[in-house]
């Protein structure tokens, strides 16, 4: 399964790379992405969830682990998804030898703030992961998310958790875990140290499974403040001030990115880290840059890039 660190690379560092469902006209480039990036060796690749594209991710799934070939995990969330619909998805991947799960709350709709359990649903991933391990037994590996500036939910408009809830929200990492996870993945960050200090603290409680720093590299100004926002995210002074006399020129707020991306992961395996996760959001070119950068993989020949509306087809959830 995923949790095993699979094959390792050059440098002894395990990634893995992160895909979402295409609109159906991005499909066979989306498939052929990921096959052209399966080419580096990642120990696994992931596929998004989403209720209402959740038979888009249940195919790529397939795909990825059958004609692809490579160690698949799906996500999945409880988010409108009654058990009868969670146990069909897991049914599915199962029969498609499909052995590991991220296992999600799901965030509310847009525009509603709370999220809300269906009827016959789930409320939280710890109740998903529960569910899986008392089904399922131990054929799914179960991957769940932690949140080094803790869960969104409780981070005040100050853009801090205060330290109880950051606390609390720890303690109910370890109930994922204690509950059957074997791996956490984390939620993008842009502060180091804060991943750092969080690995750290989950190790102070009693999490001892393998932490995988999740990577989202930027390589556009909007949609990194637009994300950073959604997840509240804090964006050290350095990077915005970084940013700000670059934000209107796409290439070079690319190109800091892949060098801010490459300094993080950098630190990150200082600190004895052998495990990276990226979210590539459909693009290979800053992903496969900074594993370059790092020595993990070796690229000749820079794939060349995307035409436009083909990035649309792709890129655009
Ligand atoms: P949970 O682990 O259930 O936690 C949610 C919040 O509730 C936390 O603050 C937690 O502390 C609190 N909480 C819940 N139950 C308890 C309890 N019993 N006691 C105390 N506190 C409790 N979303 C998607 O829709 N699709 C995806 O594919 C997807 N992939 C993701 C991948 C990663 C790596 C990450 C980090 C997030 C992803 N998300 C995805 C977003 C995720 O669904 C949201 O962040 C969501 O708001 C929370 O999901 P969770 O599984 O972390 O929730």
């Amino acid at each position: 399964g995923a949790e095993n660190g699979g094959n390792h690379h050059n440098n002894n560092v395990a990634f893995s790379f992160e895909f979402f469902p295409p609109r159906a006209e991005g499909m066979a480039k989306v498939l052929e992405l990921i096959e052209r990036m399966v080419a580096y060796s990642p120990t696994f690749c992931d596929i998004t969830w989403r209720a209402s594209s959740g038979d888009v991710s249940l195919d790529i799934a397939n795909r990825m682990q059958n004609s692809i070939g490579i160690e698949t995990m799906m996500h999945l969330t409880c988010a409108e998804m009654p058990v009868e619909e969670i146990d069909r998805a897991l049914d599915t991947i199962k029969s498609g030898g499909v052995q590991n799960v991220l296992a999600l709350r799901g965030d509310p709709p847009i525009g509603q703030d709370k999220f809300v359990q269906i009827q016959d649903g789930y409320s939280s991933a710890l109740d998903l992961v529960k569910h899986m391990r008392s089904k399922y037994g131990d054929y799914f590996g179960i991957t769940v998310a932690g949140y080094p500036e803790a869960h969104p939910d409780v981070i005040g408009d100050d853009g801090v958790a205060t330290p109880e809830d950051y606390q609390k929200d720890l303690a109910y990492l370890k109930q994922k875990v204690d509950a059957g996870a074997d791996l956490i993945i984390t939620q993008l960050f842009y502060d180091t140290d804060i991943f750092l200090k969080f690995v750290d603290d989950c190790r102070q409680i009693g999490i001892t499974c393998p932490i995988v720093p999740g990577i989202l590299t930027i390589t556009n100004y909007r949609s990194f403040r637009k994300m950073t926002g959604l997840c509240k995210t804090k964006i050290p002074a350095d990077i915005l001030a970084a940013l700000e006399p670059i934000k209107d020129n796409n290439e070079a707020v690319k190109a800091y990115g892949i060098h801010l991306g490459t300094e993080m992961c950098k630190k990150i395996m200082a600190h004895g880290i052998r495990t990276l996760h990226l979210y590539t959001m459909n693009r290979d070119e800053s992903a496969l840059a900074i594993l370059k950068n790092l020595g993990v993989i070796e690229v000749s020949k820079i794939p060349a890039p995307l035409k436009q509306q083909e990035q649309k087809a792709i890129q655009e959830e």
